[in-house]
């Protein structure tokens, strides 16, 4: 008998070792003497390890992977995809993070052929896949009579196809635009709040240097009161990360927390094409998970708001398990897809309206660059040479593929995650030490 592959073991942030171990579900917070036991290799209790999978025979285990790994890719066929759709990248914002403020997308509007072609595509080629549509930017919901006409249009032709949609916005224009949306088969809408009214403001202003957070929030008020769920999306640096408690106590005075139809998410800021911002705010995915677990134990109220998944520990909090084993983080080509107003296919939202990106067209003319969709659709941890022997490849499937495409050149290279200390934050946050 060996030790698994897939063991990850780790300190939690309050001095506790862990061993979780994803293929074969197990999780324990260890006491120091089965630690000494477990790590001396003559192992007193051999049998309770084994039936846990902590040590294993090899050969078992590589028979093991392989069934698991045929599992995530015969469940992966049946999960819904969403297909992002662009329909100009156009904005009122002027975000200091924003990605996409260097693309040069001619500006041409949105033609109702291209909205045909679009639906045409998804009805051939995603036949029989469960799906939905979400609109994404640019700011899709502009203001004006002719982005109001061919938002309707899209909502129409979604609901004839019986298909659901999801708005990304920035939430400026949104209370004007709930009595439209309340017509659509709407499953979200996602804004973007960075903060109180100055922080918020300072990042996300209006083009002219306006001021946003008001309207932003006067939008989250009213599609809640219209019982649409919005999903408030916070882009956290070190530059807002200290105001999340007094963005939390806001959601939470405001009624919003309360409510089944609202939920959250932490968008860290990261550099994805270009450097966005000043590198000294950005966290790495560490940084920021270990200055939430530092915070959260004087500011419980960030709980109220939105809990963290530290990696898989929220998960195993929440369920009393471990999720099945992560062969792939990157929904790229797989569950994912983009596509925008030019006729131009993508790979997902990170590499949507980039140049050197296209994958095909969806119109005048359906094409496929069919070589490069299967670069994509093969990168899992089986396909990156680095994830092959590396024991946390279960929990972290491998990272993004455009953030890894950007830092090596590759798509099929790492995107690591420190799942391990993630974990270990996760752990001390959630699973309370006995008192
Ligand atoms: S490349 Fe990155 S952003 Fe795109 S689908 Fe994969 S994980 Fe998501
Ligand atoms: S991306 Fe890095 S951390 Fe993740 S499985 Fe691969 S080698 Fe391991």
């Amino acid at each position: 008998m060996n030790y698994s592959k897939h063991n990850i073991t780790g300190v939690t942030s309050d001095g506790r070792h862990f061993i979780v171990n994803p293929l074969s579900g197990n999780a324990d917070i260890l006491d120091p003497a089965w630690m000494d036991d477990f790590t001396s290799g003559r192992w007193k209790h051999k049998d309770d390890y084994a039936a846990k999978g902590y040590i294993v025979d090899p050969a078992v285990e590589a028979v093991r992977y392989e069934k698991a790994y045929r599992e995530f890719i015969a469940s992966r066929a049946n999960d819904e995809v969403q297909l992002f759709f662009v329909p100009w990248y156009a904005c009122n914002f002027a975000c200091t993070y924003c990605y996409q403020d260097q693309y040069t997308n001619p500006s041409q509007t949105l033609s109702t052929g291209v909205v045909d072609a679009f639906f045409n595509y998804v009805e051939n080629n995603f036949a029989g896949r469960k799906k939905y549509i979400t609109i994404f930017g640019g700011e899709p919901l502009l203001d004006g009579p002719a982005a109001r006409a061919s938002i309707g249009g899209i909502i129409d032709r979604a609901k004839t196809a019986e298909l659901d949609i999801a708005v990304v916005t920035n939430g400026y224009t949104l209370s004007s635009y709930v009595p439209l949306l309340s017509g659509a088969r709407l499953r979200e809408v996602q804004v973007t709040l960075d903060g109180m009214r100055e922080t918020h403001d300072a990042r996300r202003p209006l083009k002219n240097g306006g001021s946003s957070f008001d309207r932003v929030v006067a939008g989250i008020d009213d599609a809640l009161a219209a019982g649409m769920t919005v999903n408030l999306r916070v882009v956290v640096d070190a530059e807002n990360i200290g105001e999340l408690p007094a963005l939390a106590q806001f959601a939470k005075d405001r009624g919003w927390t309360a409510l089944k139809h609202f939920k959250t998410q932490l968008g860290r800021n990261y550099e994805l094409h270009h450097c966005q911002s000043e590198r000294s705010k950005l966290f790495s995915r560490l940084s920021l998970y270990s200055r939430l677990a530092e915070m959260i134990p004087d500011n419980p109220v960030i709980l109220d708001f939105h809990k963290p998944a530290f990696s898989i520990a929220k998960f195993l909090f929440e369920n009393g398990e471990l999720p099945q084993p992560l062969f792939d983080s990157c929904p790229a080509c797989k569950t994912e897809w983009a596509f925008d107003y030019t006729g131009t296919i993508y790979s997902c939202t990170a590499n949507v309206g980039k140049k050197g990106e296209e994958l095909g067209t969806f119109f005048p003319d359906v094409t496929h660059d069919a070589a490069a969709i299967a670069h994509w659709q093969q990168r899992d941890v089986t396909s990156i040479d680095a994830c092959g022997n590396c024991a946390l490849q279960l929990a972290c499937g491998g990272g993004c593929g455009a953030v890894a495409e950007n830092s090596s050149g590759s798509i099929n290279s790492p995107d690591c995650r420190p799942v391990d200390k993630l974990i270990g934050l996760g752990l001390a946050t959630y699973f309370h030490k006995a008192e």
